[in-house]
């Protein structure tokens, strides 16, 4: 069989730790035997970060921006014990962060569906979608722990001078203030990425804030999301057939809980991160969920939802078997594939993406799934596998296909 060709490179962001092992075979047993497979490598693991000073993760996000389309792998945020353990220079920043900061998007995740694994949600019967702002708010807030008796005032000094002040509380005892902001471009820009990606699934879009009580943060939001929509997407999205509705997020998080599914949920930056964690694990496990960053410019980065599962790495280390769920990175691959094929009008790209999904979903429905699925699954004799094994039964169902 010949393997299928690629025209551009796909941004190939290696990682840390089990999902770095994972990598490595997923590449091994279903990408290099059926693609000629062309990245541009980029090492994200920890160790080549801290010898380029963290450069590497500037660099493979800007090569993203060149190429459209990123592939990455796991990696650990540093913290106090990862100081020691690799010996680092400095506690180096998130690459997610750093990555969505060049990037400027917005985090969609969604739950792979199969049969077996069934949501705690019983009427949920299509994934749900969470598309989270992922910049500001209190991810970028300032915060004072007040001492006691005095005011706290909200300023802002404009670049000519003028002065617009609050007060935030006259305080008797002591007590806590925190800042916090946003930028219409930002706002604008998640906005987009929302009606865009709605667009692009067919999908409905929901969005919930709190401007009852935020009239003027929360309305902006609101605001932006309106005049954007009106002037920009509401012809579209009535030729799609699809809706936009906005509601307080009291009432979007209720309809949500009675919803079928099939739809998008736009979130603010930390309902966002609350929210898909919810949603996550309420359809199963954090080891089927996708994750795409989407720039405005139309730029896509796919991952795993999950991080780099320690403690099933430092099993593996002490040479004892695992079973840790690859689907996830295996749908990180097939995500970022497909849509190199769609860019570069390649078909047998996007058509061996959807097989690899089909292979991978028909594996575990057939009853061949890692442990932490075959733990909550509702399919009768299950075979609980491997790490390895579990890859290789899908290239097994892959090559029949
Ligand atoms: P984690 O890697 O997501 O793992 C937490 C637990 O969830 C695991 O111990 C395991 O439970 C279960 N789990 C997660 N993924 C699984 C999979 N694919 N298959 C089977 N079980 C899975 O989170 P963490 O242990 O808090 O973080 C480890 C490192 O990952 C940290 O250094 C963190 O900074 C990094 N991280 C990276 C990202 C990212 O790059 N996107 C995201 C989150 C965290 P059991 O142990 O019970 O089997
Ligand atoms: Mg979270």
């Amino acid at each position: 069989m010949e393997k299928i060709k690629m025209t551009t490179p796909l941004v190939e962001m290696d990682g840390d730790e089990m999902t770095r092992i994972l990598w490595q075979m997923i590449k091994d047993e279903l990408l290099l035997p059926f693609i000629d497979l062309k990245t541009e490598y980029y090492d994200l693991g920890l160790e080549h970060r801290n010898e380029t000073n963290d450069q590497v993760t500037a660099d493979s996000a800007e090569a993203t921006k060149k190429y459209g389309v990123a592939v990455k792998c796991a990696t650990i945020t540093p913290n106090a014990a990862r100081m020691t353990e690799y010996n680092l220079k400095e506690m180096w920043k998130s690459p997610n962060g750093t990555i969505r900061a060049i990037l400027d998007g917005t985090v969609f995740r969604a739950p792979i569906k199969v049969k077996g694994i069934d949501p705690c949600v019983k009427n949920w019967e299509k994934p749900i979608t969470i598309a989270r702002h992922a910049y500001g708010d209190i991810y970028k807030n300032v915060e004072i722990k007040v001492p006691g008796a005095g005011k706290a005032e909200l300023v802002y000094t404009a670049e000519d001078g003028t002065v617009t002040r609050e007060t935030i509380h006259e305080f008797k005892t002591p007590g806590i203030i925190q800042g916090v902001h946003n930028t219409d471009a930002s706002i604008g820009s998640f906005a987009r990425a929302c009606f865009n990606y709605a667009l692009d699934t067919k999908q409905d879009l929901w969005f919930g804030a709190k401007d009852t009580i935020s009239k003027k943060y929360d309305h902006n939001f609101k605001d932006i999301f309106q005049e954007i929509y009106d002037a920009e997407y509401k012809e579209h999205f009535e030729a799609a057939g699809i809706e936009y509705f906005y509601s307080l997020i009291d009432d979007i998080v209720a309809r949500v809980m009675k919803a079928k599914g099939g739809f998008i949920w736009a979130c603010k930056n930390y309902d966002g991160d609350v929210m898909s964690d919810m949603v996550s694990s309420a359809f199963g496990s954090l080891a089927m969920m996708t994750s795409v960053l989407v720039s405005p410019t139309g730029v896509y980065e796919y991952e795993a939802a999950h991080g780099t599962v320690q403690r099933h790495y430092y099993k593996h280390l002490k040479g004892e078997e695992t079973s840790t769920n690859s689907v996830a990175t295996i749908f990180a691959w097939t995500g970022a594939l497909r849509k190199r094929g769609e860019l570069d009008h390649i078909k047998e790209l996007t058509e061996f993406a959807d097989n690899l999904e089909k292979a991978t979903l028909a594996t575990i429905e057939s009853g061949r799934m890692t442990k932490d699925l075959a733990q909550i699954t509702t399919l009768e004799n299950v075979t609980a596998l491997s790490s390895e094994n579990f890859i290789k039964e899908i290239r097994k169902t892959l090559e029949t296909m």
